[in-house]
């Protein structure tokens, strides 16, 4: 016997119906790449999304097909997102920051067909046309009056042209809930990127999750400023929950400074907002340097690197701001925890709590989370001991695109993190399994020491590495980057490490750079530090 309940599959399209529906007054305002602000009501977002799918089922995009965008957050690259998915073809997003090789890599893995790309990226696309040959065609995100004149060997079509005369119905297709919707490819520190392939059910179980009081808790009565990129793990889901919400959104398009951040908060008024720290701490320069607050803003989530405590404390304290601490990855859709109160933590002193909201949180329903040993024994969940992070769940991969072989381990995803559970269920990432630093047979959490470093004022960004050491097998090397015309001594940074590490924790010694590596998504880049620094305490 079945339950005998309609049993429509659900659809990402339908999102952004609904809130045609039932949000048509809530905009999405964009500091667009022309330069201006633009705004857009969802029923505006929603009929244009029907020209755009009429338009790509005139260029011949068909159900499965691989279509690439390369975008910052904008409206376009929203109604993109809905289009294809909504015709049954695949959005897939491309970091423009990859390095030349990786971004050959992917587009010619997954076989775009089609490219959807911001007229800033354009050169790009030029430079690397001829290692792109699966590309049958560019659509440049603009209007006429600011096309490029580049000639790039294939048809290159403007997005507004395209839309124009269009009907704006579209009769979308029931599709199967497990219809792939999305593409993205981790970043790849080692070896070559992988694809996590999104479907329709995935990407609506995590919307719906993301968009609940566990999760990000946006509604129609906020402005949310969403400057998590499309391009980086599936914005969060930002992408689909907003809209599902009814949420006012509020796009950066390419500005992401400090500045720019502030100027939009404070036009838009927005009260709630989602991004990396390195953005943040943009913004938090840019508050200090020009004596601003941020009245309206009440809450920032802060994930992708763990939010330092300083940082915590600076919004809270500072700007009164709340910090919602989040853990996920491209794997997981990618959220995995949000870090929302408990009702015990009312009842303790206030640097205890601090403790508490500097953990990565638990999970929404949907996903589970375990720590376990190297055999795959359950850990205690006692705070104290730290174990592989392992997640299973509705948004968590089972195996990369094109892949023959499963991603689980009996049936869990291994995240390549290392946590702890403490007994209320608050998870701590303690560090990434190969960035932990094994010294004299005991551990020394990499995550840990950066943390406090960044909390020295003049010090910007900090990376600590294992190198190898003649008696203790590795020892920790603390590598800073200080803010422009800021110093800082070695004695300084080491007094400020002990109030806080136990002697042999402290970094055999600290260099200073002026420039530490990042990853496409502006998460710093150990690997060519470790090429660098491997034998710095061990000479030839
Ligand atoms: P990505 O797939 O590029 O988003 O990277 C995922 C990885 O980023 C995770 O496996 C973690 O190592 C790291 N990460 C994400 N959020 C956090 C966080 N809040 N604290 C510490 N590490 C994080």
């Amino acid at each position: 016997m079945q339950g005998l309940m309609q049993n429509d599959p659900i659809n990402l399209v339908s999102i952004l119906q609904h809130a045609a529906r039932w949000h048509s007054d809530s905009e999405i305002v964009t500091n667009s790449v022309e330069g201006g602000i633009h705004r857009e009501t969802y029923a505006e977002a929603y009929q244009r999304t029907a020209q755009l799918a009429h338009a790509l089922k005139e260029l011949g995009v068909e159900e499965g097909d691989r279509i690439a965008t390369m975008g910052w957050n904008t409206w376009r690259h929203l109604e993109c997102w809905y289009a294809i998915a909504g015709v049954g073809a695949i959005s897939h997003t491309l970091n423009p920051r990859l390095s030349t090789e990786q971004l050959h890599y992917i587009v010619n893995h997954a076989e775009d067909k089609l490219l959807l790309v911001d007229i800033s990226f354009v050169p790009i696309i030029q430079a690397n046309i001829k290692q792109l040959p699966t590309l049958e065609a560019v659509v440049v995100m603009t209007d006429e009056a600011h096309m490029p004149e580049d000639d790039l060997g294939i048809p290159v079509l403007c997005y507004e042209t395209l839309l124009q005369g269009k009907a704006t119905e579209y009769g979308w297709l029931s599709l199967p809930e497990d219809q792939p919707s999305s593409l993205c490819y981790t970043s790849g520190t080692t070896g070559d990127p992988k694809g996590v392939l999104y479907s329709h059910r995935s990407n609506i179980f995590h919307a719906y999750a993301a968009s609940g009081v566990e999760g990000f808790n946006a509604n129609r009565t906020d402005s949310f400023l969403m400057i998590v990129p499309m391009f980086h793990a599936n914005s969060w889901g930002l992408a689909f929950s907003l809209p599902m919400m009814g949420a006012k959104m509020v796009l950066t398009g390419p500005h992401m400074d400090g500045a720019s951040v502030y100027q939009i908060i404070t036009d838009e008024e927005v009260n709630k907002s989602a991004a990396v720290p390195t953005v943040w701490s943009m913004l938090l320069d840019h508050l200090n340097q020009n004596n601003l607050q941020v009245p309206k803003l009440e809450e920032t989530t802060i994930g992708g690197s763990a939010a330092p405590r300083s940082m915590i404390v600076e919004f809270n304290e500072k700007y009164n701001v709340d910090v919602l601490h989040a853990w996920g990855m491209t794997e997981m859709s990618p959220l995995g925890s949000l870090n929302r109160t408990k009702m015990y933590l009312d009842k303790i002193p206030a640097d205890q709590v601090l403790d508490y909201n500097c953990k990565q949180g638990r999970p929404t329903f949907g996903v589970d989370l375990k720590i376990v040993d190297d055999d795959g024994n359950e850990l205690p969940r006692d705070g104290e001991t730290t174990g592989r992070l392992m997640a299973k769940g509705a948004w968590v991969i089972e195996r990369y695109y094109k892949k023959e072989e499963s991603a689980l381990e009996n049936g869990w995803l291994d995240t390549g993190d290392i946590a702890s559970i403490d007994p209320l269920g608050f998870m701590q990432i303690t560090d990434r399994a190969k960035d932990v630093i094994k010294s004299g047979g005991e551990w020394i959490s990499s995550v840990d020491v950066e943390n406090a470093a960044v909390a020295h004022p003049a010090i910007q960004i900090a990376a600590c590495i294992g190198v190898a050491h003649p008696k203790w097998e590795e020892r920790p090397l603390l590598i800073v980057q200080t803010y422009p015309d800021q110093e800082v001594s070695t004695k300084d940074i080491m007094s400020l490490l002990s109030e806080t590490f136990a002697k042999w924790q402290l970094p055999e010694d600290i260099i200073y750079i002026d420039e530490i590596p990042l990853t496409a998504t502006g998460k710093v880049d150990k690997k060519p530090l470790r090429a660098q620094y491997q034998d710095y305490l061990t000479p030839a």
